[in-house]
């Protein structure tokens, strides 16, 4: 039996790497998604290639008048929004000596302020229209520690955990369940930034990093957007209705908590 059938998804940062898989895994369960992204070229190959049961939504989380409009235009096109994958985020790493007042104010404004203003606007429209809604924010292993070279990024994702927990006991009395996913390292165009960063800072090789923290995995390898879906499906899905402001940790072994 298809898990998700007649239910409509909204995930930010859609386009490619994970919120693309999610999308994908989403449909196939038998749901309509809404590709949500600041590149709407991309959201929109994205959609063409699911095919009828996805829209593009050109979406910045970190604007306000588009939070508004992208949910708005959801709705329009969907019915409405039966969940919300809260997934859009940018990664970033200095050593503390050099972070900018600029970068931490665009992270925190995509990935905290992003996540809480999207559930804000999503659990909004699921209040007023009664729906038992299902709330789904993309943490990281590296909100559960701090990490020398990730201040920032690390920090955000702590916000992220935090939030899910708060608005997890606040909306659940809405019938609204919020939880997170916190994955470990994911193969993907988001890594090929991140090595970069530690090429710069720890002086390796392009691709050195990514291959130590691959080898690092308990289970052996690092892991792919796919690796994540069954949770992804799984938190949306009926079976998960008692579960509230958890964060889960899909990591191959990394974390432990
Ligand atoms: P990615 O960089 O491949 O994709 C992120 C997407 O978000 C892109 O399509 C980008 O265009 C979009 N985006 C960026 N800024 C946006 C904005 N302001 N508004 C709307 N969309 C925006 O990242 P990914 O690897 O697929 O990661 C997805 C989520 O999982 C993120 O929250 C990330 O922090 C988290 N995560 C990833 C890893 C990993 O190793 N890849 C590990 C832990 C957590």
């Amino acid at each position: 039996m298809m898990q998700l059938q007649g239910k409509t998804a909204l995930i930010t940062g859609a386009a490619r790497g994970i919120g693309l898989a999610f999308a994908k895994a989403y449909v196939a369960e038998g749901a309509r998604v809404a590709i949500a992204d600041i590149d709407l070229d991309r959201a929109r190959a994205a959609a063409a290639e699911i095919g009828d049961a996805a829209v593009a939504v050109r979406m910045d989380v970190s604007d306000q008048a588009s939070i508004d409009s992208a949910v708005g235009e959801t709705v329009d096109r969907l019915g409405q929004i039966d969940i919300l994958i809260n997934n859009a985020a940018i990664f970033t790493a200095a050593p503390i000596a050099e972070i900018t007042r600029a970068d931490y104010d665009r992270v925190f404004d995509i990935n905290v302020a992003g996540t809480l203003f999207t559930m804000q606007a999503v659990a909004g429209h699921m209040i007023e229209r009664g729906i038992k809604g299902r709330i789904i924010n993309m943490a990281s292993q590296a909100g559960r520690r701090g990490e020398s070279l990730v201040a920032v990024y690390c920090a955000s994702k702590a916000a992220v955990i935090s939030l899910t927990q708060s608005a997890g006991l606040n909306l659940i009395g809405h019938g609204i369940n919020v939880n997170a996913i916190a994955p470990g390292v994911v193969d993907g165009e988001h890594w090929e930034g991140v090595d970069a960063f530690f090429a710069k800072y720890e002086g390796k090789a392009p691709g050195q990093k990514k291959k130590e923290v691959g080898q690092a995995v308990p289970y052996g390898r690092m892991g792919t957007a796919e690796d994540l879906t069954g949770m992804a499906v799984f938190l949306a899905s009926d079976a998960a209705d008692y579960i509230v402001a958890q964060t889960y940790n899909v990591d191959g072994g990394n974390w432990m908590s």
